[in-house]
């Protein structure tokens, strides 16, 4: 079973990964036949199933598009990468359990959720809703910890619903502008998933991350302009650090 699964999910991780970049394109264009065949992203045209084969996909292609010669690929490409290795650190930190599982699904979300922020600054209920549940059902399981697993309790995972997503609303009310609602449902949702403590770590992390990041577009393109930073993908990146060593380092610290 486990070699099975050491042999195989790599690889089912790299094609989840590049199925997850093409449903972040699809939801919000409502154009589901992406996901059957990819297609150019520049001029529309349909793609041959071959570029959707992880990895070997955009190198074959030669990371341009056959038809209009545009490049493509590479942002499936860096999916696919990401995916996998999501999944390996997950697999290494839980092993094949139920929190592995709850863990995994929550992580597609975070990168389709990521994706989808940076290409049209959005943030899908659809998606949100089904995180919201992975963090219902680890409420409810927190009442039967031999089964989740989880060391969360109750009261954590509810305390964590509100620990950063209140502060982040009335933020978002007095600031007018930075910080947007859907950061802010992402926060509520995270926080009842993984409880008041991983949650603080995961904003502590995503904040500190995103403030680097501007620091270095400061340096790069001066400070000509207003650009808004889309906070989902470093919010993702700190929650998935918090999933995966946010125990450990917690434990360091208290
Ligand atoms: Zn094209």
């Amino acid at each position: 079973m486990r070699i099975a699964f050491l042999i195989l999910f790599p690889i089912l991780a790299l094609f989840a990964g590049g199925l997850l970049y093409r449903l972040a394109y699809a939801y919000p264009r409502q154009s589901f036949g992406e996901l059957l065949r990819p297609s150019c992203h520049a001029c529309g045209v349909r793609l041959p199933m071959r570029y959707s084969i992880p990895v070997l996909g955009t190198i074959l292609s030669g990371a341009r598009c056959p038809a209009c010669k545009e490049k493509r690929g590479v942002g499936s490409l860096l999916s696919e990468v990401i995916f996998a290795l999501a999944t390996f650190l997950l697999f290494f930190f839980y092993d094949l359990s139920f929190l592995f599982l709850v863990y995994l699904v929550a992580a597609a979300l975070l990168l389709v959720l990521s994706l989808v922020d940076l290409d049209v600054k959005e943030v899908p209920h659809g998606f949100l809703l089904v995180l919201l549940l992975l963090g219902v059902l680890l409420f409810i399981l927190s009442f039967f910890p031999k089964v989740s697993l989880s060391k969360i309790l109750w009261w954590e995972h509810l305390v964590g619903a509100v620990a950063v997503s209140v502060p982040l609303f009335i933020l978002m009310v007095v600031s007018g502008g930075g910080v947007g609602g859907g950061d802010v449902k992402l926060m509520f949702c995270l926080g009842l998933l993984l409880g008041y403590k991983l949650i603080l770590l995961s904003f502590l992390f995503g904040i500190v991350l995103a403030a680097i990041f501007s620091v270095i577009l400061i340096v790069i393109y001066g400070k000509n302009g207003k650009y808004a930073l889309p906070l989902v993908p470093f919010l993702s990146v700190g929650a998935f650090i918090a999933m995966t060593v946010g125990e450990t380092l917690l434990s360091l610290f208290f």
